[in-house]
């Protein structure tokens, strides 16, 4: 439910209708708009006490928001959330420009692709640490090592970084180094991790599972809101098909379906979803084109003798010219790709 505050109400008023909403065995959401205050009030709204939640004084309005997410739905907010990461914001007409390896694999092969790709204005760095492998024998990531790789290497050139956390017992290390948390296309519903990073105030990049809904992924992002953690990023990465010339199938109408039903920004990763470097260029920019708060790439300037992904990588060149391309469609729709 939404309980839209009177626009006179005091600071006093407030704390009573907050004190209020939590003795009645809810949990309130204070947004403090320009405009308007609301609380979101999150609970069983069904149980008796619901109807008292619309009798405390100072209320103008009590919206129940039918919807199975509450705090990720478009109800809560007409404002779309911008999520900061370190110096860039997400969301709100600015643009993330995620670029890196698959998986960190060494401080002079990170180094190499973080420059390039700094260069070409991407203003997110990505690797993995702790990498989902298909197969238990496949190479794992470098773990606690390379999470000291990406720190530095970030630091270095001035960008903000984000790496995969897997497991509840990561958590605590990852947040060490990280400026933002990735929860993976398999981990999507892994409630207790969602629930964990909840607790946290780092930003997260949500990725869709791969035969998840469009409802299923913002009721994966309620439990990191409902934690108290309101920097969720959605990634869109491909859903699996009957396809089989492409890794998955792009969704690209989940950017405008999610805008609808939900204020959180929604990125696009074009490597994962088509697995082919001669198709992401063309998908990044319709992502952006379809109203996409950034695209996720991956970049290596070896791919055959990458640890993982290789055959999707993106050459740095042809990384350089899809920026180029990007900023000209961002900059035709209003938006920036900050440096
Ligand atoms: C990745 O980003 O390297 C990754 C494993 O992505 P996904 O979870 O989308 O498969
Ligand atoms: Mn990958």
């Amino acid at each position: 439910m939404i309980l839209v505050v009177q626009p006179n109400a005091t600071e006093k008023e407030i704390n009573h209708i907050m004190e209020r909403v939590q003795e009645l065995g809810f949990t309130p959401h204070l947004i403090r708009g320009e405009q308007r205050t609301v609380i979101g009030v999150v609970g069983d709204e069904t149980r008796p006490s619901g109807e008292a939640l619309e009798a405390i004084p100072g209320i103008e309005q009590a919206l129940r928001i039918l919807k199975p997410f509450k705090l990720a739905s478009r109800e809560f907010s007409s404002k779309d959330r911008v999520v900061q990461v370190g110096k860039l914001s997400i969301g709100g007409g600015s643009l993330a420009l995620i670029a890196g390896p698959c998986a960190v694999e060494s401080r002079e092969g990170l180094d190499r692709i973080a420059a390039s790709v700094k260069k070409a204005g991407a203003n997110l760095l990505r690797g993995g640490a702790f990498k989902p492998r298909t197969s238990p024998y496949s190479f794992q990531g470098l773990g606690e090592e390379g999470l000291k790789i990406l720190r530095d290497i970030g630091n270095k050139y001035d960008m903000p970084i984000v790496t995969e956390v897997m497991d509840v017992r990561q958590v605590e290390l990852i947040s060490r180094y990280t400026d933002m948390f990735q929860i993976g296309a398999r981990n999507m519903q892994n409630f207790d991790l969602l629930r964990e990073i909840g607790q946290t105030r780092i930003p997260v990049l949500l990725k869709r599972g791969m035969s998840a809904t469009v409802k299923d992924l913002l009721m994966s992002a309620e439990y990191i809101l409902a934690g108290g953690n309101e920097n969720v990023v959605l990634c869109e990465r491909g859903v699996r098909s009957f396809e089989d010339s492409t890794r998955n199938m792009l969704d690209l109408s989940a950017v405008p379906n999610v805008k609808g039903q939900s204020h959180l920004p929604i990125i696009v990763d074009p490597s994962h979803a088509t697995g082919r470097p001669d198709l992401i260029p063309a998908m990044c920019s319709a992502s952006i084109a379809a109203g996409a708060d950034g695209v996720h790439v991956e970049v290596h300037d070896c791919p055959e003798k990458a640890l993982s992904d290789g055959p999707q990588a993106l050459l740095p060149d042809r990384f350089t010219k899809l920026a180029v391309e990007l900023r000209t469609i961002a900059s035709a729709l209003g938006k920036v790709i900050p440096a």
